[in-house]
């Protein structure tokens, strides 16, 4: 499969990661729409949000975004899924922005 987010996972790219735990990655979008913007990015390659099922890739992902909001956000954030090609969503593997106004 052709994917750039499993290639970013697999470390391919050589892409910094701002963390990382067991199930999920977390690394700067290339195209930043707010002061602070990290995609938040599980490992296991699924298209989107509804078909992350597992309840330890969920934890796991939303273990590491709480950790990205506190430490790279002043605690105000948004926090966006997009999924499906009509609402925005570009890349088909699962992942969560993390867009702030004030970084931390
Ligand atoms: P979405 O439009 O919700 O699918 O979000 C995909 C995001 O991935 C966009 O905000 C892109 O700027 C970002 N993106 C695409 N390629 C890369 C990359 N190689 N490294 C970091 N961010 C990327
Ligand atoms: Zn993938």
């Amino acid at each position: 499969m052709d994917c750039i987010f499993c290639k970013i996972v697999s470390g391919e790219f050589g892409t910094e990661f701002v963390t990382q735990n067991e199930h999920a990655v977390a690394f700067k979008d290339i195209n930043p729409q707010a002061k602070v913007h990290i995609l938040v990015v599980p490992r296991d390659h699924t298209s989107n949000v509804s078909e992350l099922d597992s309840a330890d890739s969920l934890l796991g992902l939303f273990e590491l975004i709480r950790e990205v909001a506190k430490e790279q956000t002043d605690g105000q954030f948004r926090l966006q899924f997009n999924t499906g090609s009509r609402e925005g969503q570009s890349v088909f593997h699962t992942h969560a922005h993390v867009l702030s106004a004030q970084s931390n």
